[in-house]
């Protein structure tokens, strides 16, 4: 096992914090269960709970209102994402100024990537470095970045990504969380090679309970995450077994989490997609407990 690496990393807490990311529901029956979902994580007390961006109008907007709505009806912190590409600049501040005076401060600030179908919007962003100007011209909020241990499919390499990530620091980031990851290897050595250059502030786990292992498998291949062989086969013969999909994925992440633990990682970002039950489980057998407990 590596070297402890939270030693030499002292913006991390002792105590285990999570934060979980839902995505905005399309109808109304996935807009119920969702606030299920939210109201089963809330006595977790995370440290916040963000909502993704995607692209189109009124998926855009089903995020606003989510945050918003989040922001008044629960105790929780929420954290908005917002993407760039393809948005203009006054929309952009239009969005942040909104959210400033709803009282959201939290924003995870992306790139995005540009939508498969035409028509493409030209718009006055290129990255997310130039997102987070903006943000924080108009004002001072927390700004939160992605990070990718494995490396974003447009890298040139591993030494753009580092420089990326400290100019988006620069800017004003204060946390990155990273893409999802299956070998755990790679987030270490993404985190040692961040020391190495300086880098201080939080690079949190972005942890993804697998149970539909297929999609995974699609999903990850475009990202540029691989998917161990060990974990495929662990789903071997269970396309018509949910149930046991799920605790098979639970003991997958469980054995994650404890290997990040045990070199000294105490902060996790779950995406839930929008599910409770396995990030809920997770939690619980980490030792975290519900403020009632
Ligand atoms: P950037 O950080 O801008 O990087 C994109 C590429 O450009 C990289 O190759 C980078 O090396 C390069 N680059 C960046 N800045 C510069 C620069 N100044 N000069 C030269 N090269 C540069 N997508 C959504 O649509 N909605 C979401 O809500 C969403 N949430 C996400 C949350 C997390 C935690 C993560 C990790 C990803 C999320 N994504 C989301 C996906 C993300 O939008 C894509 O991965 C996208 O392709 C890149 O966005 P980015 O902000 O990481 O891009």
């Amino acid at each position: 096992m590596k070297e402890n690496i939270v030693k030499k990393m002292p913006e991390y807490s002792r105590k285990i914090g999570v934060s979980f990311e839902f995505f905005p529901p399309k109808n109304p029956d996935a807009i119920r269960s969702l606030w299920l979902n939210i109201k089963r994580l809330e006595p977790l007390d995370p440290k916040f709970i963000s909502v993704t961006y995607g692209a189109g109008g009124s998926t855009r907007e089903n995020t606003h209102n989510l945050v918003k709505e989040i922001q008044i009806k629960t105790k929780l912190n929420p954290a908005a994402h917002l993407t760039c590409i393809g948005s203009s600049r006054v929309e952009i501040e239009k969005i942040a100024d909104d959210y400033w005076n709803t009282g959201i401060k939290h924003i995870v600030a992306l790139r995005g990537d540009e939508p498969k179908i035409l028509p493409k919007i030209k718009g006055d962003f290129q990255y997310a470095t130039e997102l987070i100007e903006v943000l924080k011209k108009r004002h001072d909020f927390e700004i939160t970045v992605s990070a990718y241990p494995e490396m974003h499919p447009d890298s040139s390499s591993m030494e753009n990504e580092y420089d990326v990530l400290k100019k988006k620091i620069d800017l004003g980031a204060t946390k990155a969380i990273t893409q999802f990851f299956f070998d755990s290897r790679y987030y270490i050595e993404f985190i040692e090679g961040a020391i190495k250059r300086g880098i201080k502030i939080p690079i949190v786990p972005g942890i993804l309970p697998v149970t539909n292992c297929q999609k995974t498998i699609e999903f990850a291949k475009k990202m540029n995450c691989k998917m161990p062989k060990w974990l495929v086969k662990m789903f071997e013969g269970l396309d018509s077994e949910p149930e046991t999909r799920k605790l098979v994925a639970a003991t997958i992440v469980y054995d994650q989490c404890r290997e990040l633990i045990s070199n000294g990682i105490e902060d996790f970002h779950f995406y839930t997609l929008n599910r409770a039950d396995l990030s809920f489980a997770i939690c619980h057998i980490l030792g975290i407990r519900t403020l009632k407990d």
